[in-house]
């Protein structure tokens, strides 16, 4: 039996490019020397994205469609392709054409080197606009800082991985997924290409600034204690230095008296220090928010319908 390929396509009002999408795709994947699928998820779009779907999978019935029913983010669009896939190896793409298809054949001829990991890197972001580019740098250096694994820099979704990587992700069942994170954490001989990131072919982004904000809280917080530890080391340090002057008060107290002064000094501690306080019990609750999400235990996606033979592999995932 020969090995199979499984394209993972996460996609989310997109109709205007499907078509252009398996028209760039297609060839390419009947170029390989592989049998192969294309799993795509409707994550609940509102124009006619579906229509076009099963009118593809009529064509082409490798072209398979999990319809969820609502919109739940790529995220966990992704991990529903993740769980259905058949394939001996998986490739997660965009629809829109930034992860240029072309790549597909060398990715697959690094898998079949012995490689588990292929990972495509951007090397210009064109696409992108400045503020996103220096955001983006700014996010990847704080979080490799701080997290435990190392979370390659300019690497997106786009990435080859085999079937044993994806076993590890299917059993990572946590409702907070930041993808990336959890790509990383898994391991195995890893490489990678480099590629340029073109413009979107048509559409529009669905990542706003507060959406990408959000996005690096859930990368910090799923990777990272650090935050929680550092009202820590701030308290432990004011502490020292209240000491500190606290035994030059006394002492300057003892020899000049006292008169009573520093009003402004006092306000400007007392807001301060509650301003810290606040902000870190901020910090807290983004923590206990998370904690009380996964404590609820839901599953991570719901599917409403499957076009295509994908629920064999169904049974396997935990919780859905
Ligand atoms: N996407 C999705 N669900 C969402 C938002 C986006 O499945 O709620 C899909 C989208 O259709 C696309 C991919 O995720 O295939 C990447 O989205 P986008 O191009 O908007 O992100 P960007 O490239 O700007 O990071
Ligand atoms: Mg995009």
């Amino acid at each position: 039996m020969s090995l199979r390929l499984s394209l993972l396509v996460p996609l989310y009002n997109e109709a205007e490019i499907i078509d252009r999408f398996f028209t760039s795709v297609l060839p390419i994947l009947e170029g390989l020397p592989l049998d192969w699928e294309l799993v795509c998820v409707n994550d609940g779009s509102r124009d006619n994205s579906l229509e076009r779907l099963s009118h593809w999978h009529q064509q082409e019935p490798r072209i398979k469609v999990i319809n969820l029913s609502r919109n739940f983010g790529k995220e966990r669009a992704l991990t529903a392709a993740l769980d259905l896939a058949t394939g001996d190896a998986v490739i997660p793409i965009d629809i829109d054409l930034q992860d240029p298809p072309e790549l597909i054949p060398r990715m697959v001829e690094l898998w079949q080197q012995g490689y588990d990991v292929v990972n495509a890197v951007r090397r210009r972001r064109d696409g992108d606009s400045w503020l996103k580019r220096v955001s983006a740098r700014l996010f990847y250096r704080t979080l490799n800082a701080v997290s435990d694994v190392q979370i390659p820099r300019d690497t997106g979704d786009y990435r080859l991985l085999s079937r044993r990587v994806c076993e590890v992700l299917r059993s990572m069942r946590e409702s907070h997924r930041f993808m990336k994170g959890l790509f990383a954490w898994a391991g195995f001989p890893t490489t990678s290409i480099s590629f340029d990131r073109a413009p979107r072919s048509g559409g529009s982004s669905k990542w706003g600034y507060w959406r990408l904000w959000n996005f690096a809280l859930e990368g910090i917080t799923s990777f990272s204690t650090v935050p929680l530890k550092l009202a820590a080391y701030l308290g432990l340090f004011t502490a020292l230095l209240s000491l500190i002057y606290a035994s030059f008060l006394i002492v300057r107290t003892l020899l000049f008296g006292d008169p009573v002064k520093g009003y402004p000094s006092m306000m400007a501690a007392i807001l301060f220090f509650g301003g810290v306080q606040l902000m870190f019990i901020g910090i807290i609750g983004e923590y206990i928010a998370r904690i009380h999400d996964e404590v609820k235990g839901r599953p991570i996606y719901v599917i409403e319908s499957v076009l295509g033979d994908l629920l064999e592999n169904a049974g396997k995932g935990k919780n859905g």
